[in-house]
């Protein structure tokens, strides 16, 4: 039997990169993926892909994290399709680098918005169906500078240290109701985010990681599957690092 045979997914950002890498290694082990992303045609494109590879169903939602209305219509639009949420990964972000004192506060608003208020919306969202049903497992989708602070990314690191305090906080409140929420934080992952890295600035990256590679989207996808099934049942409140022992 498949890991998630039966059980429902919506994924945001998942039209690309480590998203769309979970939505099709869910798909793959036998869920029905919703694929919620800011364009309605690359979810429509990624959604026929995974389709098409795992003959599983598959939905795309156009939908944009920061504003609360998108919020629920995605997940209202899931469950009519599926009849129900099990799984919600809240992996939507956005990189707006700068140094504090160059920083303009819209670049500071607009990662916080999309990063952290835009999974507090999702699990707001969801977690009404989940609390009723009482199961559901939710994992966000932090990042090893949530944990370690990064020069240059005072945004996106609170963004995503922030993810870790909502991840714990909703993990107690949720727990009573048999649903779990768990955070993965990736290290440096091999997606648009990162492409863009010099090949000098690579090897510097590369020799900071214990394991000595970038790791890949597949790596995080398996990580988030054990959070997502019944392998992780006893597991609530937690940060898994994919990082290659970047931090530890
Ligand atoms: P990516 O390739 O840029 O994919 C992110 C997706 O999120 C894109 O499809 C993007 O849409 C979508 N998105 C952006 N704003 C949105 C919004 N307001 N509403 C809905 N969707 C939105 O990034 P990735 O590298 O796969 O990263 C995925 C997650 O992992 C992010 O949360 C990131 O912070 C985290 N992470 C990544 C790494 C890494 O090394 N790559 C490391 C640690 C953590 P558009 O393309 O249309 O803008």
């Amino acid at each position: 039997m498949k890991r998630l045979e039966g059980k429902t997914a919506l994924i945001t950002g998942a039209a690309r990169g480590i998203g769309f890498e979970i939505a099709a290694a869910f798909a793959a082990e036998g869920a029905l993926v919703a694929i919620a992303d800011l364009s309605g045609p690359d979810c429509e494109t990624a959604a026929a892909d995974i389709t098409a590879k795992t003959a599983a169903k598959a939905v795309g939602i156009g939908m944009d994290v920061s504003k609360e209305a998108d919020c629920e219509r995605a997940v209202e639009e899931a469950v009519k399709v599926f009849g129900k949420l099990d799984i919600l990964i809240n992996n939507a972000g956005i990189t707006r680098d700068n140094l504090v004192l160059r920083m303009k506060e819209s670049d500071f608003d607009a990662v916080i918005n999309v990063n952290l208020k835009g999974a507090f919306l999702m699990c707001k969202a969801a977690s009404k169906l989940m609390l009723k049903a009482r199961a559901g497992s939710i994992i966000n989708i932090s990042s090893v500078v949530g944990q370690t602070g990064q020069a240059g990314q005072a945004n996106y690191s609170a963004s995503k240290a922030g993810l870790i305090g909502l991840t714990m906080s909703c993990a107690r409140e949720f727990a009573p109701r048999g649903v779990r929420v768990n955070a993965v934080a990736p290290g440096f992952i091999r997606t648009r985010m990162t492409e863009n890295l010099k090949e000098e600035a690579k090897a510097r990256v590369e020799a900071l990681i214990p394991l000595g590679r970038i790791g890949e989207p597949s790596e995080v996808a398996k990580a988030a599957l054990f959070l997502a099934g019944e392998e992780s049942a006893y597991i609530t409140g937690q940060v898994l690092a994919v990082n290659g022992g970047l931090y530890m």
